[in-house]
């Protein structure tokens, strides 16, 4: 259960659009929350916003080709794109 924080924290990240399509030049496409794996546990909330295309879409999305793929495609990795993400809602 997320506390009322993380609550916030996740609106926020939402309402900055996917961090792929920012990536690539297009801020404030809708986005959806997708859970990131890490092994630290320097964040309470590991989630990067990425849009339906970037999140679930078959042949272009991290769930479609795995992250390898994706990181290999889009040239930038998960864990960089949470960092951006980070860097935003600070
Ligand atoms: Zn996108
Ligand atoms: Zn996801």
């Amino acid at each position: 259960m997320a506390t009322k924080v993380e609550k916030e924290k996740y609106r926020k990240i939402a309402e900055l659009g996917c961090s792929l399509c920012r990536h690539q030049g297009n801020e404030g496409t809708p986005a959806e929350l997708h859970h990131i794996r890490r092994t630290g546990k320097r964040s309470n909330a590991p989630v990067i916003p990425l849009c339906p295309y970037h999140h679930r879409g078959s042949n272009t999305s991290i769930h479609g080709m795995g992250r390898k793929q994706f990181e290999i495609v889009y040239q930038i990795t998960e864990e960089e794109l949470f960092e951006q993400t980070e860097k935003l809602i600070e």
